[in-house]
């Protein structure tokens, strides 16, 4: 008979795993809380608009592909994904912007216009980046379960020692004096949820998946990826619970047993959790969690966010699909976010509009815009907050574009802090859960498979191998690999 899976939440990394995990031969089925299906990358649709919640850049575009060869398919056979060009706008006044290439070569004649030999200096950083990208990507990732330093020791990384001492904001401002270059090549960084002087130096090679590899986009949003994945995982009998939320996993001698929701138990012989680590833990009678909440409290945490869905009825000329207002002093907000947290005093933010690109993304004539402030975890949040800074950057918009917005919103949402926790069972509201600082990197991060309970695993941003889309299907893949490994144990 199959053994049975039960995995928690249907966010990237539950859906990787769960694809895996049928293939291999188990009956998985997958309890999802809410409504709709995806975790943080859910989707919704009004008044004619279409809003992806979270995710919006499609970065790392092999990473995509290779889980999609792992089941005999490509994403072409899912959805069309348009290169972007310009790939983003970053904006550091009306006067003063950016635009960011989609190849190398635009993007290194862009750096030469604006500091004498930063182009020079630009290709040997990226052919750098690229080197720690293949590394890192094609070689590491795949094969890092996270369970000791030795994985990240091997023949190549040991000549690259350096890299993960010094941090990248110090090897970025050695190599280029522009400010506005500076903070172009910090940007990517902040996908991995802390600050550039906290992230390792080898981390760069997200500069590579940024300028190398391009930012991407599907057609309907980001949210065609996941229906793909349901697409793959109902075709492997992948079994669908949604409104299902699990309130505690069933714990006898050391082993899980089964889950329980409000209305009923199940019962199964693994579980895999792609919820927030720290959320399933307290699904956990005290003896069997394997991190207290003082450990949790220690941790430096990826941003939270607030986020405003707007409707707009006419087109905006001066945007492109991605935009940078990095406006404001970089450092400041930072500070602000994760030395000293409050709500910032003038943040940086980024616009998204997909009907830049898209246009069926909108009603005619129409845009969707999505705004994104990072801002730190755990702030008192209220209507008046957000609406104090939904005033604060829509200005800041209408100064940048000399137009006005205000009067042609048709469509507004606003999400932050309370609806993280509520949604998502989200630590403090954090949107993309632990940072990859160096004491959190690799074997130093929350374990896939738990210390105390034979047959219990995580999944997602809060493990291995970290923050973002790419890396929760990674994930997804790792832990399937140690439950697959694991059955013939257990
Ligand atoms: C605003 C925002 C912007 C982002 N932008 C990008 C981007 O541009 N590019 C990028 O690559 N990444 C981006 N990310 C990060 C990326 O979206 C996440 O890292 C990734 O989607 C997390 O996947 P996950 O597998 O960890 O699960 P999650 O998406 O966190 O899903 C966990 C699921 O578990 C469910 N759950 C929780 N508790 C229970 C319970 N008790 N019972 C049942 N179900 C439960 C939740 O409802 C949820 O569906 C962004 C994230 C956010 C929030």
């Amino acid at each position: 008979m199959k053994k049975k899976v039960f995995i928690i939440g249907s966010g990237f990394s539950s859906l990787s795993a769960s694809c895996y995990l049928a293939k291999a031969g188990f009956d998985v089925t997958i309890f999802e809380k809410n409504k709709n299906y995806g975790g943080r990358a859910r989707q919704f649709k009004e008044n004619g608009f279409t809003f992806d919640m979270g995710p919006s850049w499609y970065w790392m575009p092999d990473v995509f592909e290779r889980f999609f060869n792992d089941f005999g398919k490509k994403s072409a056979d899912f959805y069309e994904a348009k290169k972007l060009d310009p790939a983003y706008r970053v904006i550091f006044s009306k006067k003063n912007q950016i635009k960011i290439g989609k190849n190398v070569e635009n993007i290194v004649d862009s750096f030469e216009k604006i500091e004498k030999g930063s182009g020079k200096e630009l290709r040997k950083f990226l052919n750098e980046s690229k080197d720690n990208y293949d590394l890192a990507v094609s070689n590491m990732l795949y094969k890092m379960p996270g369970k000791s330093i030795f994985e990240l020791i091997n023949t190549k990384t040991i000549f690259k020692i350096n890299l993960f001492i010094s941090n990248i904001k110090n090897q970025i401002n050695k190599k280029f004096k522009d400010p506005r270059l500076r903070s172009i090549l910090q940007f990517p960084v902040l996908f991995l949820g802390a600050k550039p002087a906290e992230t390792p130096a080898f981390y760069n090679f997200m500069n590579y998946a940024d300028f190398g590899l391009g930012t991407w986009q599907p057609k309907n949003g980001f949210y065609d990826v996941v229906q793909a994945m349901i697409k793959i995982a109902k075709e492997h009998n992948v079994k669908f619970l949604n409104n299902s939320s699990i309130e505690e996993i069933l714990v006898k001698n050391q082993r899980a047993i089964g889950l329980k929701t409000k209305k009923s138990f199940f019962k199964c012989d693994f579980i895999l959790s792609g919820a927030d680590y720290s959320h399933t833990e307290k699904l956990l009678q005290n003896k069997y969690r394997q991190y207290s909440d003082s450990y949790w409290s220690k941790k430096t945490w990826s941003p939270s966010s607030l986020l405003f869905y707007i409707g707009l009825d006419k087109k905006i000329v001066d945007l492109d699909h991605h935009n940078l207002f990095f406006d404001t002093d970089f450092e400041k907000h930072a500070d602000e976010i994760y030395s000293n947290p409050k709500w910032p005093s003038s943040p940086l933010f980024y616009l998204n509009i997909t009907s830049k690109t898209y246009k069926h993304t909108a009603p005619k004539n129409c845009e969707n815009l999505f705004i994104l402030i990072p801002i730190s975890t755990n702030l008192k949040d209220s209507e008046f907050i957000r609406e104090k800074y939904f005033n604060l950057v829509i200005q800041r918009i209408e100064d940048t574009i000399q137009e006005n917005i205000k009067d042609h919103i048709v469509y507004k949402k606003s999400y932050c802090i309370k609806d993280f926790k509520s949604d998502y069972n989200s630590y403090g509201g954090n949107a993309y859960g632990l940072a990859n600082t160096l004491k959190q990197t690799a074997f130093l991060r929350p374990k896939l498979k738990s210390k105390k309970v034979k047959n219990l695993y995580f999944s997602g941003q809060l493990t291995v191998p970290g923050p973002g889309v790419p890396p929760a299907i990674v994930s997804g893949k790792l832990v399937s690999d140690l439950i697959i490994k694991d059955e013939i144990n257990i």
